[in-house]
Protein backbone atom coordinates (compact mmCIF):
# COMPACT_ATOMS: atom_id res chain seq x y z
CA UNK A 1 0.00 0.00 0.00
CA UNK A 2 1.43 3.62 -0.51
CA UNK A 3 1.60 6.17 1.95
CA UNK A 4 -1.62 7.74 1.89
CA UNK A 5 -1.19 12.00 1.87
CA UNK A 6 -2.86 14.27 4.12
CA UNK A 7 -5.05 15.23 2.27
CA UNK A 8 -6.50 11.75 0.91
CA UNK A 9 -6.23 10.57 4.91
CA UNK A 10 -8.87 13.82 4.97
CA UNK A 11 -10.69 12.47 2.33
CA UNK A 12 -11.59 9.71 3.41
CA UNK A 13 -12.29 10.48 6.69
CA UNK A 14 -14.80 12.95 5.46
CA UNK A 15 -16.13 9.83 3.30
CA UNK A 16 -16.45 7.99 6.46
CA UNK A 17 -18.18 10.43 8.16
CA UNK A 18 -20.82 11.13 4.93
CA UNK A 19 -21.65 7.66 5.34
CA UNK A 20 -22.08 7.47 9.15
CA UNK A 21 -24.47 10.47 8.36
CA UNK A 22 -26.84 9.00 6.36
CA UNK A 23 -27.62 6.35 8.99
CA UNK A 24 -30.61 6.13 11.46
CA UNK A 25 -31.68 4.06 14.07
CA UNK A 26 -35.17 2.97 14.85
CA UNK A 27 -35.16 3.97 18.29
CA UNK A 28 -32.72 5.99 20.61
CA UNK A 29 -29.97 2.88 19.92
CA UNK A 30 -27.30 4.39 17.70
CA UNK A 31 -24.18 4.25 19.94
CA UNK A 32 -21.50 6.27 19.64
CA UNK A 33 -18.36 5.25 21.89
CA UNK A 34 -15.12 8.24 21.84
CA UNK A 35 -11.96 6.21 23.39
CA UNK A 36 -8.75 8.72 23.99
CA UNK A 37 -5.59 7.00 23.90
CA UNK A 38 -4.75 7.81 27.48
CA UNK A 39 -7.93 6.19 28.37
CA UNK A 40 -7.76 2.77 30.81
CA UNK A 41 -9.38 -0.08 28.31
CA UNK A 42 -10.41 -1.38 31.99
CA UNK A 43 -12.24 1.82 32.51
CA UNK A 44 -14.17 1.78 28.97
CA UNK A 45 -15.19 -1.77 29.73
CA UNK A 46 -16.69 -1.46 33.39
CA UNK A 47 -18.38 1.90 31.98
CA UNK A 48 -19.80 -0.16 29.04
CA UNK A 49 -21.05 -2.91 31.08
CA UNK A 50 -23.00 -0.68 33.38
CA UNK A 51 -24.38 1.01 30.45
CA UNK A 52 -25.19 -2.69 29.66
CA UNK A 53 -26.86 -3.48 33.35
CA UNK A 54 -28.93 0.34 32.51
CA UNK A 55 -30.02 -1.11 29.30
CA UNK A 56 -33.00 -3.26 30.60
CA UNK A 57 -34.38 -0.19 32.10
CA UNK A 58 -35.71 0.95 28.26
CA UNK A 59 -39.01 0.19 27.53
CA UNK A 60 -39.52 -0.43 24.43
CA UNK A 61 -38.79 -3.84 23.71
CA UNK A 62 -36.86 -3.81 20.40
CA UNK A 63 -34.50 -0.53 21.42
CA UNK A 64 -33.86 -2.22 24.09
CA UNK A 65 -32.72 -5.76 22.84
CA UNK A 66 -31.31 -3.60 20.10
CA UNK A 67 -29.24 -1.16 22.70
CA UNK A 68 -28.07 -4.31 24.55
CA UNK A 69 -27.08 -6.41 21.51
CA UNK A 70 -25.03 -2.99 20.35
CA UNK A 71 -22.72 -3.21 23.48
CA UNK A 72 -22.58 -7.03 23.35
CA UNK A 73 -20.82 -6.21 20.30
CA UNK A 74 -18.27 -3.23 21.34
CA UNK A 75 -17.65 -5.39 24.32
CA UNK A 76 -16.60 -8.34 22.46
CA UNK A 77 -14.74 -6.22 20.14
CA UNK A 78 -12.82 -4.33 23.10
CA UNK A 79 -12.03 -7.80 24.77
CA UNK A 80 -8.29 -8.12 23.16
CA UNK A 81 -7.43 -4.81 23.19
CA UNK A 82 -5.39 -3.04 25.60
CA UNK A 83 -4.60 0.08 24.58
CA UNK A 84 -6.60 2.28 22.41
CA UNK A 85 -4.37 3.44 19.48
CA UNK A 86 -2.09 6.51 19.40
CA UNK A 87 -4.88 9.23 18.29
CA UNK A 88 -7.20 7.06 20.23
CA UNK A 89 -10.90 5.44 18.45
CA UNK A 90 -14.07 6.02 17.65
CA UNK A 91 -16.68 3.46 17.69
CA UNK A 92 -20.46 3.60 16.37
CA UNK A 93 -22.34 0.41 16.59
CA UNK A 94 -26.34 0.02 16.26
CA UNK A 95 -29.29 -1.36 14.70
CA UNK A 96 -29.06 0.75 11.44
CA UNK A 97 -32.59 0.99 9.68
CA UNK A 98 -32.17 -0.51 6.20
CA UNK A 99 -36.00 0.21 5.37
CA UNK A 100 -38.48 -2.38 4.15
CA UNK A 101 -39.41 -2.78 7.98
CA UNK A 102 -35.27 -4.38 8.58
CA UNK A 103 -32.74 -3.20 10.58
CA UNK A 104 -28.84 -4.27 10.25
CA UNK A 105 -26.67 -4.71 13.32
CA UNK A 106 -23.36 -2.61 12.16
CA UNK A 107 -20.04 -1.93 13.69
CA UNK A 108 -17.84 0.78 12.17
CA UNK A 109 -14.22 1.85 14.00
CA UNK A 110 -12.92 4.40 13.07
CA UNK A 111 -9.24 6.18 13.62
CA UNK A 112 -9.36 9.57 14.02
CA UNK A 113 -7.57 12.47 12.01
CA UNK A 114 -7.12 13.94 15.07
CA UNK A 115 -6.50 12.90 18.60
CA UNK A 116 -9.57 11.69 20.10
CA UNK A 117 -9.29 14.70 23.86
CA UNK A 118 -12.13 13.20 25.98
CA UNK A 119 -14.04 10.03 26.42
CA UNK A 120 -17.68 10.00 25.06
CA UNK A 121 -20.78 7.52 25.32
CA UNK A 122 -23.73 8.28 23.27
CA UNK A 123 -26.85 6.51 22.37
CA UNK A 124 -29.33 8.32 20.33
CA UNK A 125 -31.11 7.42 16.76
CA UNK A 126 -27.63 9.20 15.31
CA UNK A 127 -24.35 8.67 15.74
CA UNK A 128 -22.81 11.12 17.35
CA UNK A 129 -20.37 12.50 14.80
CA UNK A 130 -19.56 16.01 16.16
CA UNK A 131 -16.05 16.05 17.45
CA UNK A 132 -15.56 14.05 13.83
CA UNK A 133 -16.86 16.86 11.90
CA UNK A 134 -15.00 19.64 13.98
CA UNK A 135 -12.16 17.98 13.13
CA UNK A 136 -12.32 18.60 9.55
CA UNK A 137 -12.66 22.30 9.72
CA UNK A 138 -9.28 24.02 8.89
CA UNK A 139 -6.45 24.54 12.00
CA UNK A 140 -4.05 26.69 9.96
CA UNK A 141 -2.41 29.11 11.71
CA UNK A 142 -1.94 32.84 10.27
CA UNK A 143 0.30 35.46 12.17
CA UNK A 144 -1.61 38.95 13.03
CA UNK A 145 -0.12 42.57 13.68
CA UNK A 146 -1.85 45.67 14.34
CA UNK A 147 -0.22 48.62 14.94
CA UNK A 148 -0.14 52.41 14.65
CA UNK A 149 2.92 54.96 15.85
CA UNK A 150 1.69 54.21 19.49
CA UNK A 151 0.73 50.92 20.24
CA UNK A 152 1.19 47.78 18.29
CA UNK A 153 -0.91 44.00 19.44
CA UNK A 154 0.62 40.44 18.29
CA UNK A 155 -1.70 37.47 17.93
CA UNK A 156 -2.66 34.11 15.88
CA UNK A 157 -5.36 32.85 14.49
CA UNK A 158 -5.71 29.28 15.03
CA UNK A 159 -8.24 27.42 12.91
CA UNK A 160 -11.36 30.37 13.45
CA UNK A 161 -9.83 31.20 17.40
CA UNK A 162 -8.21 34.40 17.57
CA UNK A 163 -5.34 34.41 20.40
CA UNK A 164 -3.99 37.43 21.70
CA UNK A 165 -0.31 37.00 22.37
CA UNK A 166 1.55 40.56 22.94
CA UNK A 167 1.23 44.33 23.41
CA UNK A 168 3.44 47.29 23.23
CA UNK A 169 3.34 50.50 23.55
CA UNK A 170 5.96 53.00 22.09
CA UNK A 171 7.15 56.64 23.96
CA UNK A 172 6.58 58.36 19.82
CA UNK A 173 5.96 61.69 21.08
CA UNK A 174 3.06 63.16 19.72
CA UNK A 175 2.63 65.24 16.76
CA UNK A 176 2.46 68.78 19.01
CA UNK A 177 6.26 69.74 19.84
CA UNK A 178 7.00 71.46 23.31
CA UNK A 179 7.41 75.06 22.75
CA UNK A 180 11.47 75.56 22.77
CA UNK A 181 12.43 72.84 20.91
CA UNK A 182 13.12 73.30 16.97
CA UNK A 183 10.31 71.93 14.50
CA UNK A 184 13.30 69.90 12.48
CA UNK A 185 14.73 68.29 16.01
CA UNK A 186 11.73 67.15 17.03
CA UNK A 187 10.89 65.73 13.74
CA UNK A 188 14.19 63.93 14.13
CA UNK A 189 13.72 63.00 17.57
CA UNK A 190 10.28 61.38 16.36
CA UNK A 191 11.29 59.74 14.06
CA UNK A 192 14.04 57.87 15.58
CA UNK A 193 11.77 57.11 18.41
CA UNK A 194 9.56 55.67 15.26
CA UNK A 195 11.93 53.62 13.50
CA UNK A 196 13.21 52.47 17.18
CA UNK A 197 9.50 51.40 17.86
CA UNK A 198 9.00 49.55 14.60
CA UNK A 199 12.25 47.54 15.10
CA UNK A 200 10.66 47.02 18.60
CA UNK A 201 7.62 45.44 16.83
CA UNK A 202 9.65 43.46 13.86
CA UNK A 203 12.01 41.76 17.01
CA UNK A 204 8.79 40.68 18.99
CA UNK A 205 6.14 39.68 16.19
CA UNK A 206 9.27 37.55 14.71
CA UNK A 207 10.30 35.57 17.95
CA UNK A 208 6.42 34.77 18.05
CA UNK A 209 6.03 33.84 14.50
CA UNK A 210 8.79 32.02 13.76
CA UNK A 211 8.73 29.26 16.18
CA UNK A 212 4.86 28.48 14.67
CA UNK A 213 4.76 25.14 13.03
CA UNK A 214 3.79 26.10 9.14
CA UNK A 215 2.63 29.11 9.78
CA UNK A 216 0.40 30.01 6.91
CA UNK A 217 0.95 33.68 6.45
CA UNK A 218 0.94 37.00 8.37
CA UNK A 219 -1.81 39.78 8.39
CA UNK A 220 -1.21 42.83 8.81
CA UNK A 221 -3.58 45.82 9.92
CA UNK A 222 -3.66 49.57 11.21
CA UNK A 223 -4.26 53.21 9.82
CA UNK A 224 -2.97 54.45 6.60
CA UNK A 225 -0.18 55.06 5.82
CA UNK A 226 1.51 53.75 9.01
CA UNK A 227 0.93 49.86 8.40
CA UNK A 228 2.58 50.61 5.15
CA UNK A 229 5.91 52.09 6.02
CA UNK A 230 6.22 48.87 8.29
CA UNK A 231 5.76 46.78 5.64
CA UNK A 232 8.25 48.56 3.52
CA UNK A 233 11.02 49.15 6.18
CA UNK A 234 10.96 44.86 6.15
CA UNK A 235 11.08 45.44 10.41
CA UNK A 236 9.98 41.31 10.25
CA UNK A 237 12.07 38.93 10.24
CA UNK A 238 13.08 37.86 6.47
CA UNK A 239 11.28 34.61 6.81
CA UNK A 240 8.04 36.02 8.28
CA UNK A 241 8.58 39.58 5.53
CA UNK A 242 7.73 36.57 2.79
CA UNK A 243 5.19 35.46 4.90
CA UNK A 244 2.91 38.60 4.13
CA UNK A 245 -0.22 38.43 2.94
CA UNK A 246 -1.21 41.89 2.62
CA UNK A 247 -2.40 44.99 4.58
CA UNK A 248 -5.83 46.19 5.57
CA UNK A 249 -7.59 49.39 7.58
CA UNK A 250 -8.42 48.62 11.00
CA UNK A 251 -9.61 51.36 13.59
CA UNK A 252 -7.80 49.94 16.61
CA UNK A 253 -4.81 48.30 17.15
CA UNK A 254 -5.35 46.60 21.18
CA UNK A 255 -6.96 43.28 21.18
CA UNK A 256 -9.93 44.17 19.51
CA UNK A 257 -7.78 45.55 16.23
CA UNK A 258 -6.93 41.82 16.08
CA UNK A 259 -10.37 40.26 15.56
CA UNK A 260 -10.96 43.43 13.77
CA UNK A 261 -8.45 42.04 11.42
CA UNK A 262 -9.68 38.82 10.89
CA UNK A 263 -13.09 40.65 9.46
CA UNK A 264 -11.33 42.19 6.92
CA UNK A 265 -9.13 39.52 5.59
CA UNK A 266 -12.02 36.99 5.28
CA UNK A 267 -11.70 37.13 1.94
CA UNK A 268 -8.22 37.50 1.34
CA UNK A 269 -8.67 33.79 3.59
CA UNK A 270 -10.56 32.17 1.95
CA UNK A 271 -9.31 32.84 -0.84
CA UNK A 272 -5.94 31.30 -0.19
CA UNK A 273 -7.25 27.96 0.64
CA UNK A 274 -8.46 27.73 -3.13
CA UNK A 275 -5.28 29.66 -4.54
CA UNK A 276 -3.42 26.25 -4.66
CA UNK A 277 -6.59 24.53 -6.23
CA UNK A 278 -6.87 27.47 -8.71
CA UNK A 279 -3.63 27.09 -9.63
CA UNK A 280 -3.71 23.78 -10.63
CA UNK A 281 -6.88 24.11 -12.51
CA UNK A 282 -5.21 27.06 -14.60
CA UNK A 283 -2.36 24.73 -15.63
CA UNK A 284 -4.78 22.25 -16.60
CA UNK A 285 -6.88 24.70 -18.34
CA UNK A 286 -4.10 26.07 -19.99
CA UNK A 287 -2.37 22.60 -21.52
CA UNK A 288 -6.23 21.88 -23.10
CA UNK A 289 -5.72 24.85 -25.37
CA UNK A 290 -1.72 24.72 -26.14
CA UNK A 291 -2.28 21.56 -28.88
CA UNK A 292 1.16 19.82 -26.84
CA UNK A 293 -1.43 17.02 -26.01
CA UNK A 294 -0.05 17.14 -22.18
CA UNK A 295 -3.88 17.95 -21.16
CA UNK A 296 -6.27 14.67 -20.75
CA UNK A 297 -9.40 13.78 -19.52
CA UNK A 298 -12.47 11.15 -18.48
CA UNK A 299 -11.72 8.16 -16.65
CA UNK A 300 -10.89 5.68 -19.67
CA UNK A 301 -8.09 7.91 -20.78
CA UNK A 302 -6.85 8.70 -17.49
CA UNK A 303 -6.59 5.04 -16.33
CA UNK A 304 -5.12 4.14 -19.72
CA UNK A 305 -1.96 6.81 -18.93
CA UNK A 306 -2.06 5.54 -15.21
CA UNK A 307 -1.27 2.73 -16.16
CA UNK A 308 1.09 3.56 -18.90
CA UNK A 309 2.72 5.80 -15.82
CA UNK A 310 2.55 9.24 -18.33
CA UNK A 311 0.18 10.88 -15.35
CA UNK A 312 2.52 13.80 -13.92
CA UNK A 313 -0.58 15.01 -11.66
CA UNK A 314 -3.71 13.55 -11.20
CA UNK A 315 -6.37 16.11 -10.53
CA UNK A 316 -9.53 14.94 -9.26
CA UNK A 317 -13.07 16.42 -7.92
CA UNK A 318 -13.52 15.88 -4.25
CA UNK A 319 -17.07 15.86 -5.20
CA UNK A 320 -16.69 12.87 -7.40
CA UNK A 321 -18.96 9.66 -5.93
CA UNK A 322 -18.16 6.82 -7.73
CA UNK A 323 -17.47 3.44 -6.60
CA UNK A 324 -14.82 0.95 -8.48
CA UNK A 325 -16.62 -2.25 -8.23
CA UNK A 326 -15.65 -5.75 -8.86
CA UNK A 327 -19.76 -6.92 -10.32
CA UNK A 328 -20.54 -10.33 -11.27
CA UNK A 329 -23.76 -11.16 -13.26
CA UNK A 330 -25.99 -13.83 -12.09
CA UNK A 331 -28.00 -14.23 -15.31
CA UNK A 332 -25.51 -14.20 -18.36
CA UNK A 333 -22.37 -14.90 -16.14
CA UNK A 334 -20.38 -11.52 -16.69
CA UNK A 335 -17.98 -10.96 -14.43
CA UNK A 336 -15.52 -7.83 -14.31
CA UNK A 337 -15.04 -4.10 -13.35
CA UNK A 338 -17.31 -1.27 -13.17
CA UNK A 339 -17.57 2.26 -12.66
CA UNK A 340 -20.54 2.65 -10.78
CA UNK A 341 -22.61 5.60 -8.41
CA UNK A 342 -24.55 4.68 -5.81
CA UNK A 343 -24.71 0.90 -5.09
CA UNK A 344 -26.32 -0.79 -8.38
CA UNK A 345 -25.68 -1.48 -12.01
CA UNK A 346 -27.00 -2.96 -14.44
CA UNK A 347 -25.13 -5.72 -16.97
CA UNK A 348 -24.12 -4.48 -19.82
CA UNK A 349 -25.00 -7.34 -22.09
CA UNK A 350 -28.28 -8.40 -20.37
CA UNK A 351 -28.80 -5.29 -18.76
CA UNK A 352 -30.27 -7.79 -15.49
CA UNK A 353 -29.19 -6.14 -11.83
CA UNK A 354 -25.42 -7.01 -11.08
CA UNK A 355 -24.21 -8.21 -8.35
CA UNK A 356 -21.39 -6.12 -6.50
CA UNK A 357 -19.22 -8.24 -4.39
CA UNK A 358 -16.41 -5.50 -3.64
CA UNK A 359 -16.30 -1.81 -4.15
CA UNK A 360 -13.57 0.96 -3.54
CA UNK A 361 -14.29 4.86 -3.78
CA UNK A 362 -12.70 5.84 -7.04
CA UNK A 363 -10.87 8.58 -5.93
CA UNK A 364 -9.05 6.53 -3.56
CA UNK A 365 -8.55 3.78 -6.17
CA UNK A 366 -7.18 6.08 -8.57
CA UNK A 367 -4.91 7.46 -5.79
CA UNK A 368 -3.46 4.22 -5.49
CA UNK A 369 -2.07 3.78 -9.62
CA UNK A 370 -0.93 7.31 -9.43
CA UNK A 371 1.46 6.94 -6.49
CA UNK A 372 2.68 3.13 -8.12
CA UNK A 373 3.82 5.35 -10.85
CA UNK A 374 4.85 8.71 -8.74
CA UNK A 375 2.35 10.94 -10.00
CA UNK A 376 0.93 13.49 -7.92
CA UNK A 377 -2.42 14.04 -6.90
CA UNK A 378 -4.50 16.95 -6.82
CA UNK A 379 -8.24 16.82 -5.07
CA UNK A 380 -10.16 19.93 -6.06
CA UNK A 381 -13.24 21.24 -4.78
CA UNK A 382 -15.95 22.43 -6.16
CA UNK A 383 -15.89 26.42 -4.09
CA UNK A 384 -14.56 28.03 -7.26
CA UNK A 385 -15.64 28.04 -11.13
CA UNK A 386 -13.34 26.21 -12.86
CA UNK A 387 -13.45 23.37 -10.14
CA UNK A 388 -17.15 23.37 -10.47
CA UNK A 389 -16.22 22.47 -14.41
CA UNK A 390 -13.80 19.94 -13.34
CA UNK A 391 -16.58 18.40 -11.80
CA UNK A 392 -19.55 19.00 -14.57
CA UNK A 393 -17.70 19.48 -17.30
CA UNK A 394 -14.66 16.79 -16.99
CA UNK A 395 -16.49 13.84 -15.25
CA UNK A 396 -14.22 15.15 -12.79
CA UNK A 397 -11.15 13.46 -13.53
CA UNK A 398 -8.42 14.94 -15.47
CA UNK A 399 -4.61 14.97 -15.86
CA UNK A 400 -1.55 16.90 -16.53
CA UNK A 401 0.92 13.89 -18.75
CA UNK A 402 4.49 14.03 -18.48
CA UNK A 403 4.46 13.76 -22.23
CA UNK A 404 2.07 13.47 -24.94
CA UNK A 405 0.23 9.81 -25.31
CA UNK A 406 -2.01 10.68 -28.02
CA UNK A 407 0.35 10.13 -31.16
ZN1 LIG B 1 -25.65 -10.16 -17.68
Amino acid sequence: MPEATPELKKYEFRRKIEELRQKHGRGTELISVYIPHDKQMPDVTSQLREERGQASNIKGKSTRLNVQSALDSILSRLKNVKKAPEGGVVIFCGAVDIGGDKTSMEIHIVEPIEPVVSYKYHCDSEFFLEPLEDMLTEKRTYGLLVLDRREATVGLLKGKRTEYMRRMTSTVPGKQRKGGQSSARFQRLREVAIEDFFNRIGKHASDIFLPVPNLVGVLIGGPSPTKEEFIKGEYLHYEIQKKILGAFDVSYTDESGLSELVDKAQDALQGIDLMREKKVMDRFMRELVSGRNLATYGEQSIRENLKMGSVETLIVSEELRLLRAKVKCGKCGYEGYETIKGNTANCKKCSAPLEVTEAQDVVLELTELASRTGANVELISTDFEEGAQLKNAFGGIAAILRYNTNT
